[in-house]
């Protein structure tokens, strides 16, 4: 049985009838850019995440960009970023100007470790920007401790964990900004790119509107340089589609989460991560050898509420992971690396400091041995079983 990584047209095509509704009506209002259907999405995803303030954005990448140029981040300053994210998070640094200090990983959630971001600290730092990778909140008590203390400001990138919760608190809505992203791939995929910024504060706020559009408050007269960052208001409406069944998405993620681990966890050599070596990536190599550990299973912190955008395995060992995905692969199951370079690595980046100081083992072992398997909710029990008998065949 062939299992794809993501199935969109699972998620999609049942809901076509009421899609082509959406659309039907946004083509005869004849509004396209701004309107209803952004103002209500605006409201509803804000609500969703707790928070004050809601901006539509082209992309989840023009969402951290914004919130950067809203807190007025250029030359001179440094902002904290995991190495081990997308890209976005760090490129969004360098666009304005700014340098992106890279941070090493915990082995535990994949998170940034804010022990080592701690030390990595100095005059020039201005923010911070945890990433929730993979549907997991980052550390947030101890970046926000972080950020008092030094007087940062949070960027929280949500992309991939839109709902998720730390300590009962939805992700994005702990920092300064909080950004999400609805590419297709993330938990609320849209149909095209699309992005979210959220914030509590009106300040903040009223200059990422602003800056949203050029600045410009009336029309024709800048303030500031922003850019052209809008949502689309056909996207919005669209959105809006899927926003109303998002609890039975991450609800169907979490079930697949845990019939995976489950049955993975049953398999010889296959172990859960252990929460206890949080951020400790030595203890934790100690107990994986002890338990002849060939595969680690992903463990979400008990305070976490995980939505799963991707469900990670680490395989142990030099190049095992390579060869588990060319299994994978060639027995038709759908399988993709996030991520195989780290962002200290990357070429674009060779000219920060950091390159030669960067500190990341951790991340650089993660890019070596992380492979994420298919988890998207309308996955059949079927499919999640071919998953799994073609890693015990492997094992
Ligand atoms: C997807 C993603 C982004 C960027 O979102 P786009 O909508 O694709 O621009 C940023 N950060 C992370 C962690 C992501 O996964």
């Amino acid at each position: 049985m062939k299992v794809s990584l993501l199935d969109v047209n699972a998620q999609n095509l049942p809901l076509e009838a009421e899609l082509t509704a959406a659309f039907t009506s946004v083509l005869r209002s004849g509004q396209f850019i701004m309107g209803p259907e952004c103002d209500a999405i605006e409201k509803e995803i804000a609500a969703m995440v707790e928070c004050k303030n809601g901006i539509g954005c082209s992309s989840g990448t023009d969402a951290i960009l914004l919130a950067l140029m809203a807190l007025g981040i250029g030359p001179g300053d440094e902002v904290l970023v995991p190495t081990f994210t997308f890209f976005a998070t760090a490129g969004c640094v360098a666009r304005v100007g700014a340098t992106p200090v890279f941070v090493d990983a915990c082995p535990i959630c994949f998170n940034i470790d804010t022990k080592k971001a701690a030390a990595k600290i100095t005059a020039k730092t201005k923010a911070i920007i945890p990433v929730h990778l993979f549907g997991q909140a980052a550390d947030m008590d101890a970046v926000m401790a972080l950020a008092r203390e030094h007087n940062l400001f949070v960027i929280e990138d949500g992309a991939q964990a839109i709902g998720a919760k730390y300590k009962g608190k939805p992700v994005g809505s702990i920092g300064h900004f909080g950004t999400y992203s609805f590419f297709p791939s993330k938990n609320l995929g849209g149909f095209g790119d699309g992005g979210f910024l959220v914030a509590n504060d009106d300040v903040l706020t009223d200059r990422a509107r602003l800056l949203r559009t050029h600045g410009s408050r009336p029309k024709y007269y800048h303030k500031f340089v922003g850019g052209n960052f809008r949502l689309d208001s056909l996207q919005a409406a669209l959105l809006r589609v899927k926003l109303r069944r998002y609890d039975e998405y991450t609800k169907a993620r979490q079930a697949n989460a845990a019939y995976y681990t489950a049955k993975l966890s049953a398999l010889p050599g296959v172990v859960a991560a252990d929460p206890a070596h949080c951020k400790c990536a030595s203890s934790q190599d100690a107990a994986l050898a002890a338990a002849g550990a060939k595969i680690v299973l992903p463990t979400p912190y008990a305070h976490n509420d995980h939505i799963w955008n991707q469900y990670t395995l680490r395989v142990i060992g030099e190049g095992r992971r390579d060869a588990l995905k060319k299994h994978l692969t060639n027995a038709g199951i759908g399988c993709e690396i996030y991520y195989p370079v780290t962002m200290d690595q990357q070429e674009c980046f060779a000219y920060t400091s950091d390159w030669a100081r960067s500190d990341c083992d951790t991340a650089h072992r993660l890019a070596s041995e992380a492979i994420s398997i298919p988890i998207f909710p309308e996955l059949s029990d079927e499919q999640k079983d071919a998953v799994i008998a073609q890693i015990a065949a492997w094992l």
